[in-house]
C-alpha cells in the first residue's frame, strides 16, 4: 500500500505524463487527496484549496474534471455527493452513516477466496471492484452512548420533550 509521499509522487508524475501542468493550487489539491488516501467529497476539497490558495473554485473544478478525464482519479458518490479518489488507491473503504468519515478498508477478510468463488460461479474475469461498507464509527458510537447517559441522568422520566 503506498504511503502519502509515494501517492503524491504518483499523482504529480501522472499529471506530467498526461500533460497537465502542476501549479501550486493544483499541487495542494493533489496533496489533500494523497494524504488520507480515501475517497473525498469534491466540493469541500475544492473550497479548501480555493480558500488557501486564493484561486477561483471553477478553475479547481476544471482541474478535477481533467484528472477524471485522464484517469488519474476515480469518480464515485459518497452519500449522494460527488467524490474522487486517486486511481492508485484502493476503492475499499468504510463510511460512517452519521458523520460521513471515510476510513480505508484493509484487504477484507476472505476477499480473495470470495473473488475466486465469484469467478467460478459467474465465469467473469474480474477487473475492478469497489467495496463500500457503511455503519457507525467508534466516535459516533461514543457520542451515542454519552448522549444515552445524559438522557438516563435526566430526573424527568415522563415527557422529555417538555423538559
Ligand atoms: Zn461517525
Amino acid at each position: 500500500m503506498p504511503g502519502p509521499g509515494q501517492t503524491l509522487r504518483y499523482a504529480v508524475s501522472a499529471c506530467a505524463v498526461a500533460g497537465l501542468k502542476v501549479t501550486a493550487p493544483r499541487r495542494r489539491l493533489l496533496e489533500l487527496l494523497a494524504e488520507p488516501g480515501v475517497p473525498q467529497v469534491v466540493e469541500p476539497l475544492i473550497r479548501k484549496v480555493a480558500d488557501e490558495c486564493g484561486v477561483h473554485p471553477v478553475t479547481m473544478y476544471r482541474f478535477v474534471a481533467l484528472l477524471e478525464e485522464k484517469g488519474i482519479v476515480h469518480r464515485l458518490m459518497l452519500r449522494d455527493h460527488r467524490a474522487v479518489v486517486l486511481a492508485c488507491e484502493s476503492l475499499d473503504y468504510l463510511i460512517c452513516d452519521r458523520c460521513g468519515v471515510v476510513t480505508r478498508l484493509l484487504e477484507p477478510v476472505g476477499f480473495r477466496e470470495w473473488q475466486s468463488v465469484l469467478t467460478a460461479e459467474t465465469g467473469y474475469r474480474l477487473e475492478h471492484h469497489w467495496f463500500e461498507v457503511s455503519g457507525i464509527c467508534p466516535g459516533c458510537q461514543d457520542a451515542e452512548s454519552s448522549g444515552q447517559q445524559l438522557l438516563n441522568s435526566n430526573p424527568c422520566t415522563t415527557d422529555h420533550h417538555a423538559c
